[in-house]
C-alpha cells in the first residue's frame, strides 16, 4: 500500500539536505505547476483534507467509553457532526459534562479542528 504524504505537514526526518516526502512532494508540484496552477492545487488539497477528516467516524476517534456512549445515543456519527457544535451546546447534549467537553477539545484540537463560535 503507498503511504500517504500530508503536503503541509513536515516529516520528522526533514534536514536540508535530505528532505521529507512532503518537502519533496511539493518541489516535485512546483516544478511542474505554473505559480498559480500551485496555489490553486494547495487551496484544494487544504478543502480536501479538511473534508476528510470529518469524515472520520466517532469509532475511530478512541473515546472515552462515557463521552462516545452519549454522543452514540445524541445520533453523532462523524467528526463533521460534531464540528456543527459550539461548546455551548455540545454541552446541552444528555448526560455531557465538562470532563467529555475537554475531552473532546483535545481530540479535535489534534486534528486542527475546534467547535464552532458560540
Ligand atoms: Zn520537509
Amino acid at each position: 500500500m503507498p503511504t500517504t504524504v500530508n503536503l503541509f505537514e513536515h516529516g520528522q526526518d526533514c534536514r536540508p539536505n535530505s528532505p521529507c516526502a512532503a518537502c519533496r512532494a511539493n518541489e516535485f508540484l512546483r516544478g511542474r505547476l505554473s505559480e498559480d496552477d500551485y496555489e490553486k492545487f494547495l487551496a484544494l488539497m487544504l478543502v480536501y483534507q479538511s473534508q476528510e477528516k470529518e469524515s472520520i467516524a466517532l469509532d475511530e476517534l478512541h473515546l472515552s467509553a462515557r463521552t462516545y456512549g452519549c454522543l452514540k445515543t445524541a445520533k453523532v456519527q462523524t467528526v463533521g457532526d460534531i464540528v456543527q457544535f459550539s461548546e455551548g451546546t455540545f454541552l446541552r447534549i444528555p448526560n455531557i459534562g465538562r470532563k467529555s467537553l475537554n475531552e473532546m477539545k483535545e481530540v479535535l484540537g489534534k486534528l486542527g479542528l475546534a467547535f464552532k463560535p458560540e
